[in-house]
């Protein structure tokens, strides 16, 4: 059976009819006046919440659409991505809000990860991603045909296409995070997809709360646990419950094994990872380690998170939770995860 998306593709819609616009009033007084947007960035809804009026987050989201049409997106006839995968090796670098993008640098960041992670992390399966094309089956509803395997072979071993899907919105919050240091900004929350930057102070003082979304519903409004967190955190989830098609009872999913070149645990029996979320002081690692984590499954990944100072939370099939050791869990009613620092 192929899983609609309708719920997605709905909220979608509605933020791309709505088109950033939701400018709240002062919430009280003395307190900053606390702003919030939505929009469509990246294929994905960006919602930007800042407190106080020294930025417009419709800057912040301008900021993320430029980012992808000058430097990541690989479709855009315009972008570094683009010129790199035709063979561009200078330039790769952008000038955005005052901030030097460095395209290559991230990309050597990225096969840094892939060394690291035992090819778990590959920024090079463009061509992979695109014979499985899990996303564009899902928006289409039709059209899904398992690979063979000597497709899944060819593709393997083809690395012209560098995709960086697994990283984008990381590095535009890490970009976002530069631009409310400069601005002084007080406190702001900038979700976009499925990673999170809690910045700063919240207007009554006390912690954020990132919700994990429920990997067993994903159209539910209740999460599968919160993650309470004062500012300066980045949070990144990836899991097989986004953009996937279930067929012959196997789930064929957006994240795909370089090594194996099957979706991640696909077809698997026992035990294994449905959602990984990393909490790390950088938004590029959070994003990155988030999907290589994913790949990995907890017994090489828990180690792997830490190793770069990160903290991470394993959600595997059967409904349990897998963390850190930095990481302290209390039940109020549901799962609240905290840091222990
Ligand atoms: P999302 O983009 O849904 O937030 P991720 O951050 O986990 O999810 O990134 C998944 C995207 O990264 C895929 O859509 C694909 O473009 C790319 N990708 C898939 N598998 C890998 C992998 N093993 N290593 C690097 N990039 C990957
Ligand atoms: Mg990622």
């Amino acid at each position: 059976m192929i899983h609609s998306q309708v719920f997605k593709q709905l909220n979608r819609f509605v933020a791309a009819a709505a088109s950033v616009l939701m400018i709240c009033g002062l919430s009280g007084c003395g307190m900053p006046h606390m702003q919030t947007a939505s929009d469509i960035v990246m294929d994905t809804i960006f919602t930007v919440t800042v407190y106080g009026d020294e930025v417009f987050p419709s800057e912040l989201l301008d900021a993320g659409r430029e980012l992808d049409e000058n430097v990541l997106s690989r479709y855009a006839e315009g972008s570094l991505l683009n010129g790199y995968i035709k063979g561009r090796e200078e330039g790769l670098t952008y000038e955005l809000s005052g901030r030097v993008i460095d395209l290559g640098e991230y990309i050597n960041r990225c096969d840094e990860i892939s060394d690291s992670s035992g090819g778990a992390f590959n920024v090079h399966i463009g061509a992979l991603c695109d014979l499985w094309n899990i996303e564009g089956a899902v928006k289409e509803e039709s059209g899904f045909k398992v690979p063979t395997q000597t497709q899944i072979k060819e593709s393997i071993a083809d690395s012209r296409i560098t995709d960086l899907g697994s990283v984008g919105k990381g590095i535009y919050l890490d970009l976002v995070k530069d631009m409310l240091d400069e601005k002084g900004v007080r406190g702001a929350v900038i979700s976009a997809g499925g990673s999170v930057l809690v910045y700063g102070e919240k207007n009554d003082g006390s912690k954020f709360k990132v919700g994990i979304k429920d990997p067993f519903d994903e159209s539910s409004a209740d999460p599968y646990a919160v993650i309470e967190l004062c500012g300066g955190y980045f949070v990144s989830t990836s899991g097989s419950y986004e953009r996937y098609i279930d067929l012959d009872g196997v789930r064929y999913h957006h994240i795909i094994d370089p090594v194996t070149g099957y979706p991640a645990w696909a077809g698997e029996t026992g035990i294994y990872p449905v959602s990984v979320t990393i909490i790390a002081g950088e938004g590029f690692i959070s994003d990155a380690l988030s999907t290589a984590c994913f790949v990995m499954g907890p017994d090489k990944g828990i180690g792997y998170a830490e190793s770069f100072g990160a903290e991470i939370i394993y959600i595997m099939n059967d409904g349990t939770y897998l963390t850190s050791d930095g990481i302290m869990t209390k039940d109020e009613g549901r799962t609240v995860f905290s840091l222990k620092v």
